[in-house]
């Protein structure tokens, strides 16, 4: 049974988010209802909340690191998407401009990012009791993983994005600098592309933690010379590939001096605020054949892998939760929890309402 309403939240200005109520909607031929399992808190989601980016508008109902299954489908919708199933959804592209044909669906310049509803409301409405998207978005998930742990994908398909872009080999020596979540996930995910992996970080628990997950050797970046670490690690020959996984100068200036001299790869994961200086030259990058590339998003091919690494069980999601989740109707508590320093990812229960 489809209730009459469904529940949602947006953020209404800095500090304050709230939950409202709307007529569940019609769904159109290519339209689906997803009824929302969980959905994890995204930095990018409570740094607005909290007043640190002015990114978006409000009042913003967004939410992109979600699962839930498949509760009414248009008269439209493939077969291959059958109620119950377990999904998320991409963000949206038109799939008919040049990028989207090139297969650059998140360059898509027709895209409706942030849609505004008739009441003013801003985006896409994923932390809900249910919500709509069109069956091109939709990417299916295994539904014998924990909800929290499958809503990963869309920071996972960003992370494939990166590795697919850098074009990680097997075998490869691959440092990660930073083990924060994204940190980890970088290190699996180069990891399941076989990959010998190396991670970096200053932060004693993350250090614990990177150690704990056994996929790959870890540095202490406050007690040990990274740089001539990770030499020793490469028998002198340094990284094929450095992954800096926190935008700060220093991280850049280890990664630069740690790649092997010539045509090392460096790619610049998050962007830092504010921007950090890099110290490198044109002449250097010339005659070192250094590549340095830059990755921000996914497309819809890389939510394709990272359901399948979810799915698969080839990467682990799970360790960057610490189980703590709150009621969808707790929403304001849910955030002040995932904006206080040092937290991971925060679950919401999307049906307690
Ligand atoms: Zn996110
Ligand atoms: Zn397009």
């Amino acid at each position: 049974m489809i209730p009459e309403k469904l529940y949602y939240a947006a953020i209404m200005e800095p500090g304050k988010i709230a939950v409202h109520e709307m007529p569940m909607p019609e769904l159109k031929a290519d339209q689906v209802l997803i009824k929302v399992e969980k959905i994890n808190i995204c930095t990018t989601d409570y740094q607005q909340w909290a007043g640190l980016r002015n990114h978006q508008p409000f009042p913003m109902a967004a939410g992109h690191e979600f699962v839930g299954t498949i509760a009414a489908k248009g008269e439209a919708v493939h077969k291959q998407f059958q109620i119950g199933d377990r999904v998320s959804a991409v963000y949206e592209s038109c799939n008919v401009c040049s990028d989207c044909r090139h297969g650059n669906t998140s360059d898509c310049k027709y895209k409706e990012l942030l849609p505004i509803d008739a009441n003013g409301f801003h985006g896409n409405k994923r932390f809900a009791t249910y919500t709509v998207t069109k069956q091109s978005c939709l990417v299916k998930v295994a539904s014998d993983i924990p909800a929290e742990q499958a809503a990963f994908i869309e920071p996972v398909a960003t992370v494939v994005q990166g590795v697919k872009k850098a074009k990680i080999a097997p075998m490869e020596d691959v440092v990660v600098i930073g083990a924060g979540t994204m940190g980890l996930l970088n290190a699996q995910v180069a990891k399941a592309w076989g990959a010998r992996v190396i991670i970096s970080d200053i932060d004693p628990k993350k250090i614990a933690r990177a150690k704990e997950m056994n996929i790959a050797e870890v540095i202490d970046s406050a007690n040990t010379d990274v740089v001539e670490e990770v030499k020793r690690l490469t028998d002198g020959k340094g990284a094929d590939c450095v992954i800096a996984a926190v935008g700060s100068s220093i991280a850049y200036k280890q990664a630069l001096s740690m790649l092997k001299p010539l045509r090392g790869r460096f790619i610049l994961f998050p962007a830092g605020y504010p921007e950090p200086e890099m110290d490198i030259t044109p002449n250097y990058i010339h005659y070192h054949r250094t590549e340095i590339i830059g990755t921000v998003s996914a497309n819809v091919a890389d939510w394709e892998d990272a359901s399948r690494l979810i799915s698969k069980k080839l990467i682990n999601t799970g360790f960057s939760l610490e189980g703590k989740e709150f009621a969808l109707r707790d929403i304001q508590d849910a955030f002040a929890a995932a904006a206080t320093p040092g937290t991971y990812r925060i679950t919401v229960n999307c049906q307690e309402v």
